[in-house]
């Protein structure tokens, strides 16, 4: 599949934050690998968008929430599983910064998720509760974006689930899949890839799209 890359296209970079990041509360491995490719993928696209994973101090996702539960278990929720995470993302603090000042610069959205206590939001257009609308679908109908170019944090989790309701949400979604790196826990990042292929969201590598 080669692509070019259109005006009316947006490149959309999930979660590109100090905390996911080596070094930070919930390191993605090789995590800081993406980020100069990314900046410089973003100075060909006319519209960027970025998401901010933003959690209350005590947020229903994490483990310290949990007493006796430890990070990476899962558990049931009123809305279905919730793996544990440690803290991350929390408002306000360092870890949460988004890590590229230079996408931070270009960015025409930061659009932030996660900020209810008792929901967790992988996906940038829906809570984990999958009926919260964070708005983001209205926002690039409006802007009549039609074609999402998904990169970022992480692979399996919220990279994946912001795609599967992008396409879920009639938008033509194109994960470009060496600029996101994986957490991979519990065979997650299989289930991803074979739930984003269902889901009809294209995976290409960064050498697809052509340089025009
Ligand atoms: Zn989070």
């Amino acid at each position: 599949m080669e692509l070019d890359i259109r005006a009316d296209d947006a490149l959309i970079v999930v979660d590109l934050q100090v905390d996911f990041l080596p070094g930070g509360r919930l390191a993605v491995a090789d995590g800081d690998s993406i980020v100069a490719p990314i900046e410089a993928l973003a100075d060909r696209y006319a519209n960027v968008l970025l998401t901010q994973d933003w959690h209350t101090p005590h947020h229903i996702s994490f483990a310290s929430s949990h007493p006796g539960r430890q990070p990476f278990e899962v558990i049931n929720l009123d809305y279905g599983p919730q793996v544990l995470w440690p803290d991350h993302c929390v408002m306000g603090t360092r870890g949460a910064e988004i890590a590229s000042p230079a996408l931070l610069a270009k960015a025409q959205l930061v659009l932030r998720k996660g900020y209810n206590d008792s929901v967790d939001s992988y996906s940038g257009f829906r809570e984990a509760d999958r009926k919260t609308l964070t708005g983001l679908a209205g926002y690039l109908r409006e802007r009549g974006l039609k074609r999402l170019f998904i990169t970022g944090l992480a692979t399996d989790f919220c990279v994946n689930w912001t795609a599967q309701d992008a396409a879920a949400n009639g938008f033509e979604t194109i994960v470009i899949e060496d600029l996101t790196c994986a957490i991979d826990t519990n065979g997650s990042l299989a289930s991803a890839r074979g739930d984003m292929d269902k889901a009809g969201v294209h995976r290409i590598s960064q050498a697809e799209l052509l340089v025009g």
